[in-house]
């Protein structure tokens, strides 16, 4: 049976968590933690390998690009977040240089498994790595609004099931509900193919007498936005979250599972050459994501979508531009 081996590019905090998290999970046979930094590498490595004997056999070391070779799945947490105050174009030219540079070092050590973009902007960050590995879409792709999706998800489910335990004891699995398009601010949630129990929410509202208005579903659109930013002002980053979100995906590639999840990729956002990745619900597998799961936004989630997709390939082709001045 084929080796399944994770390479985590990234060995900071989202990458230290994810690999954990992956270790956890007990799917894979090796994690090997790729950094500039090796030192750190090393210590993240050790860290997680050293915990009790026979919790998971997975084998976790540090290593470099030649380590690379023979991946199912390799993840890309390399890159710092957004400053305070800092526009994204600024973040965005900043860890292009880096993704750039990974793909570079990756060369011909990448063997074509599926590649997870999780380092922010993700999706400008997804569609870089696309063009520079020159993968078909869906080979590459973004964590996207997957994380996003869960807190919708755990938001819908605390008004509904009144309560945030209702929210943290699974109840949250019976609701269906994606967030799609970009991840950050302009985020779609995706209401009008949001369903509680199997039914449509507003049929199982009026059932129950749940009060379902536009000033609900504003206040849970907030809520969602907001839930990000609020960790970070509380802890002044967020790594957990994201970093089962990776173990969710590196699960469903490596187990070949058709898992479907709001993940960012170019498959289906237009036909250009530089077209942007975006989050739509689709099935991953272990090449990466398989296709896009049929969904019919309305009229207005429509036209949000094509608006995100058009300001994000007019802001791919600046930054192009840009990095061919200073680095290509
Ligand atoms: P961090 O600063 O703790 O870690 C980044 C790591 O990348 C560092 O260890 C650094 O040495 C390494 N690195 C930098 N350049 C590199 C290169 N060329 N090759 C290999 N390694 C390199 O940051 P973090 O908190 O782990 O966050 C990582 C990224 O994940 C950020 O861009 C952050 O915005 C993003 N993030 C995304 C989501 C999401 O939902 N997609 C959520 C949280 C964080």
């Amino acid at each position: 049976m084929k080796n399944k081996k994770v390479a985590m590019i990234g060995a900071g905090y989202v990458g230290a968590a994810a690999a954990f998290s992956i270790m956890l999970d007990g799917i894979a046979d090796e994690i090997v933690l790729v950094d500039i930094d090796t030192e750190k590498a090393v210590g993240e490595a050790n860290d997680i390998a050293h915990g009790i004997e026979g919790i998971a056999n997975t084998a976790v070391y540090a290593g470099d690009y030649s380590d690379c070779c023979g991946s199912s799945i390799i993840i890309i947490t390399a890159g710092r977040g957004r400053k305070h105050g800092e526009s994204r174009m600024d973040l965005a030219v900043e860890n292009m240089k880096i993704i750039r540079s990974v793909t570079d070092s990756l060369g011909r050590y990448y063997n074509g498994c599926p590649v997870l973009m999780i380092s922010n902007p993700v999706d400008i960050l997804t569609a870089g790595a696309e063009h520079w590995l020159g993968q078909p879409g869906g080979v590459v792709f973004g964590s996207g609004c997957i994380l996003d999706s869960s807190r919708f998800r755990r938001c819908i489910a605390r008004t509904v099931f009144l309560g945030d335990k209702a929210a943290q004891a699974g109840c949250a699995e019976s609701i269906d509900a994606f967030v799609i398009g970009e991840h950050g601010d302009a985020q779609i949630p995706l209401w009008s193919a949001v369903t509680i129990c199997g039914k449509p929410a507003e049929e199982y509202c009026a059932e129950h007498g749940i009060l379902w208005n536009d000033n609900v579903r504003q206040a849970i659109n907030t809520e969602t936005k907001n839930m990000g930013s609020s960790i970070i002002k509380a802890k002044g980053r967020t790594d957990f979250g994201i970093a089962v979100c990776a173990s969710r995906i590196a699960r469903a590639v490596l187990s070949d599972e058709r898992y479907i999840a709001s993940v960012s990729s170019t498959m289906g956002t237009g036909t250009e050459k530089i077209r942007a990745s975006l989050s739509l619900p689709s099935m991953i597998g272990n090449k990466g994501l398989i296709s896009r799961a049929s969904v019919s936004p309305d009229a207005q989630e429509m036209e949000r979508f094509e608006k995100s997709s058009a300001a994000m390939t007019d802001m791919l082709k600046k930054l192009y531009g840009e990095l061919e001045k200073k680095i290509l």
